[in-house]
């Protein structure tokens, strides 16, 4: 076969570098406590925050929703493909988020991808926080707009980036960045950056992937946590994390809302997403807007997890949010860390360089809101003898 060359050579670097992904496969639902391999473990390194992903009221939502409406949408939105689901779960993400409008899309990355591009043109400018997600970049590179990255969160850096601006011409400018960073589990300073937006004309877009259902009254995300409902023009979030499902959305004004979906590409272009997946999507926010105790319990099991590891020894780094990391330095303790972990039946993944710096290595946890305190005090446990063991811990 042609390029079979190609093909072989690279993966045969990236495995050098032990940089290829080793995929897991899970053989029961995502929960506290999953079959992974073969056995059980405790999992810690998905992102279903509130436990939803398994949750009863969602499949029950999901089975009906197939009896009524099969298992395809059969196009996409702007054709035939725009159920009373879609519209119904619409309504619900303005309801949650408190917007005039909002739009879903098949997933977060088509929104990211998608909606960047359609929004900034040749004349604008986009200025970037240095660790946004990977969408965002894909995204930024999509447009023709004019680019800016600032340092990390760094507000004096964006203030300088913004001042320049102003000597330009720019039809229209466009500050993105991740709500909370999924490395650091740090949260993005929104109230000042939609300050220095406001003072220079330009346009907030945030992505709340990891806020959504954790930040916030009820889970409604960081625009709800710093107050600034009405003042940032783009939310952005998904339904694969604490929502326990799959999809993307944008919410905001009906003016932006009217365009996004009339000028994104991956909107427009691509199937619109399954009957079962919309409905489940639907329970998932009335649950959320009906019942808090899935967000409380969340942050109870956060804080407690992040005491007991801080009690231990570790360094959890910055963290604001349940994703926390345990910073090991070395990328080779980390890999062993984890390898230990799993063989002790807690399923937690190294993150390494090239996705963090060379002595910033770690692994990164996330506890959700289905664990049990006994969930927890195990995995701790495994923890501080696997800490021991790699001479983390004295
Ligand atoms: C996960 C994630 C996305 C992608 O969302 P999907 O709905 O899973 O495609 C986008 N942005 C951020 C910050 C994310 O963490």
């Amino acid at each position: 076969m042609v390029g079979e060359e190609f093909f072989e050579k690279a993966m045969e670097e990236l495995r050098e570098k032990n940089l290829d992904w080793k995929l897991r496969s899970m053989e029961s639902a995502s929960d506290a406590r999953s079959i992974v391999e073969g056995k059980e473990v405790i999992v810690l390194c998905s992102n279903n925050y509130l436990g939803l992903s398994n949750n009863p009221e969602l499949k029950k939502a999901a089975i009906k929703a197939v009896e009524k409406y099969g298992v395809g949408s059969g196009s996409v939105r702007a054709i035939a493909g725009t159920m009373d689901l879609h519209l119904k779960l619409e309504e619900t993400i303005a309801r949650f988020k408190g917007t005039e409008s909002a739009v879903y899309y098949q997933t977060g990355f088509a929104v990211n991808a998608g909606l960047i591009p359609a929004v900034m043109q040749n004349g604008d400018l986009i200025i970037s926080d240095e660790l946004n997600h990977g969408s965002i970049i894909d995204g930024v590179r999509l447009s023709k707009a004019e680019r800016a990255v600032y340092a990390h969160c760094d507000m004096e850096k964006l203030a300088e980036t913004l001042e320049e601006s102003d000597k330009k011409e720019y039809n229209k400018k466009l500050i993105v960045t991740d709500g909370v960073f999924s490395m650091d589990g740090d949260i993005a300073p929104l109230d000042k950056i939609s300050k220095l937006a406001k003072k220079h004309n330009t346009m907030v877009y945030v992505d709340d992937a990891h806020g959504d259902g954790v930040l916030g009254e009820k889970g409604k995300g960081i625009v709800n946590h710093f107050k600034l409902e009405g003042k940032v023009e783009f939310e952005m979030g998904t339904f694969s994390k604490a929502f326990g499902v799959i999809g993307g959305y944008v919410s905001g004004s009906k003016a932006m809302c009217d365009y996004a979906y009339n000028k994104s590409r991956t909107w427009l272009l691509s199937g619109s997403s399954p009957p079962a997946v919309t409905a489940a999507c639907i329970a998932s926010l009335e649950l959320l807007e009906r019942d808090d105790s899935y967000v409380k319990k969340l942050w109870d099991n956060t804080k407690y997890f992040k005491e007991k590891l801080k009690v231990l020894g570790f360094d959890t780094g910055k963290s604001q949010t349940p994703i926390t990391p345990i910073m090991l330095g070395e990328s080779s303790v980390a890999v062993k860390f984890s390898q230990r972990l799993f063989e002790e039946r807690v399923f937690a993944l190294p993150i390494v360089y090239p996705m963090v710096a060379k002595d910033k290595a770690r692994i990164r946890t996330m506890v959700n809101a289905a664990h049990s305190k006994e969930d927890l005090d195990e995995a701790l446990e495994k923890f501080e003898k696997i800490g021991k063991e790699l001479k983390v811990l004295n």
